[in-house]
């Protein structure tokens, strides 16, 4: 298992040994016998937040990787001024995962029609 975190004497990456569960630099040998007992910490304390709900995009994992690429799409059509391209893109990705806060949003944002702008909006 490879740590992300920096060996303080030489700058190496940091190595945790699960047998002896001592973290070790394997260029310069440094040891930190105490980084278990810190991790054990981390997983309790993710252990003990609660889950969050799918509404935002800030909630990557949650959404599907396919209906997230269809959700980029839309935003680098955006960006190129490209509104029907983007509208497009947003729409699919509303399909793939109906609770897609976002992607219902921007079709809600982007759609001429008022009654596909409702529907967005009501899906919400
Ligand atoms: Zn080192």
């Amino acid at each position: 298992m490879t740590l992300k975190m920096a060996c303080p004497q030489c700058g190496a990456t940091m190595l945790l040994n699960l047998s002896t569960s001592k973290v070790k630099c394997p260029k310069c040998g440094y040891l930190r016998p105490d980084e278990i007992g810190q991790l054990d910490k981390k997983i309790e304390q993710l252990r003990t937040q609660k889950p969050r709900p799918v509404i935002s995009i800030n909630h990557r994992e949650q959404i599907e990787p396919r209906a997230l690429a269809a959700f980029e799409t839309g935003q680098y059509c955006l960006d190129r001024d490209d509104k029907a391209g983007a509208l497009d893109a947003f729409r699919r990705a509303a399909q793939i995962q109906e609770d897609f806060a976002d992607a219902h949003l921007w079709v809600a944002k982007l759609a001429i029609d008022r009654k596909e702008q409702r529907d967005a909006l009501e899906t919400l």
